[in-house]
């Protein structure tokens, strides 16, 4: 089957011949007539009056047309973005002026250019928080500069280092995630010991008393790869763990051998995530809505964990369960 539509319409006559194709993206029966009224009579009601127009201004004034417009199938209820071009051809040589179309379904380009601009919206609040809050911590020193109370100095600079870190760490993902694009995330490979690595990641989490970070498995197990990523993706998912687990004090970190593999596990006991939306969190710009408990992020974490997994010939999943807590786990080779 062809990828794209075609159809031709008489200008006079009216008379439609759409292709079988272009009858699927309406989601008609390919035997089935389907005049022009009938497929704009699917796009959605949002945009039906202004294709309609656009398209009869076109015709009226004899000129070529390019538009997009969201359509749901008759039969199937299928919605999908279609992008509808067609060409005037004035009557010549016996044949009457007519027009002649290409419709292509454009429904994973418009998906994909949604998420990044809700992307876009997302980064610049996450951004704009911190930002607030430092320049507010600044312009109270800038106040006090002549007569420094330093208990207050104290608490202004601590407030402007914490702002500064979230700031620096939304610019590394932003920029890490412009590297993948550009498949420029280089590997600096050492062999090391995975266990000793564990160990030593995530002490800023120790040092928050409220979480127990808890080892099990092989303690002498030793990869070839790049020491700085992986810890960069084990840190993301402990984080992960705190801030979507709130509940759950023990954060279970293992390591285990696995054929020719290294199995890393990071387990809590969280609410768990629901089944649809696990295909999904690996994606770019990915975030499951909390609802009430909205969690600051970018949706960017697990997507730049599993690419760096990938680059190094392992595999990423998550086994979760509403309600029985979560589990991500990646593998490399030894
Ligand atoms: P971010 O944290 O910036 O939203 P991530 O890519 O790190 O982006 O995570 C994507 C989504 O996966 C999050 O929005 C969150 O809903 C879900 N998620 C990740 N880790 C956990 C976990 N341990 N428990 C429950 N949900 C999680």
């Amino acid at each position: 089957m062809h990828e794209i539509g075609n159809w031709i319409i008489d200008v006079e006559t009216r008379a439609f011949d759409p292709s079988q194709r272009m009858k699927e993206f309406f989601g008609y029966y390919i035997d089935e007539v389907m005049s022009l009224e009938n497929s704009l009579e699917c796009v959605t009601e949002e945009y039906r009056e202004k294709t309609k127009e656009a398209i009869e201004k076109a015709f009226l004034k004899g000129e070529s047309y390019n538009i997009e417009y969201p359509v749901i199938g008759l039969h199937d209820k299928t919605f999908r973005w279609l992008r509808d071009q067609a060409k005037f051809y004035p009557a010549k040589e016996g044949k009457p002026a007519h027009y002649s179309g290409t419709v292509l379904d454009i429904t994973e380009r418009k998906e994909f250019e949604q998420r990044k601009d809700d992307f876009i919206s997302i980064a610049s609040h996450e951004l704009k928080t911190p930002v607030s809050s430092l320049k507010a911590a600044l312009q109270l020193m800038d106040r006090i500069k002549n007569k420094p109370a330093p208990e207050m100095m104290i608490r202004l600079i601590d407030q402007a280092n914490k702002s500064m870190d979230k700031i620096s760490g939304l610019i590394e993902e932003l920029l890490n995630v412009s590297r993948m694009n550009e498949g420029e995330l280089k590997l600096n490979k050492t062999t090391f010991t995975l266990a000793h690595m564990m160990q030593q990641c995530c002490n800023h989490i120790r040092e928050d008393g409220i979480h127990k970070l808890i080892f099990s498995g092989n303690e002498n197990l030793q990869v070839h790869a790049d020491e700085n990523r992986v810890d960069q993706v084990v840190v993301n998912l402990v984080n992960n763990a705190v801030k979507y687990a709130p509940g759950c004090s023990d954060i279970h970190l293992s390591v285990e051998k696995e054929n020719s593999m290294a199995l890393v596990k990071v387990r809590d006991c969280g609410p768990g995530i629901a089944k649809e939306k696990l295909q999904h969190l690996f994606d770019r710009y990915y975030r499951v809505d909390h609802g009430s408990h909205h969690q600051s992020g970018l949706g960017l974490g697990l997507y730049i964990s599993s690419e760096i997994i990938k680059r190094h010939n392992g595999q990423i999943g998550v086994k979760s369960e509403v309600g029985e807590g979560t589990t991500f786990w990646f593998t490399l080779p030894l």
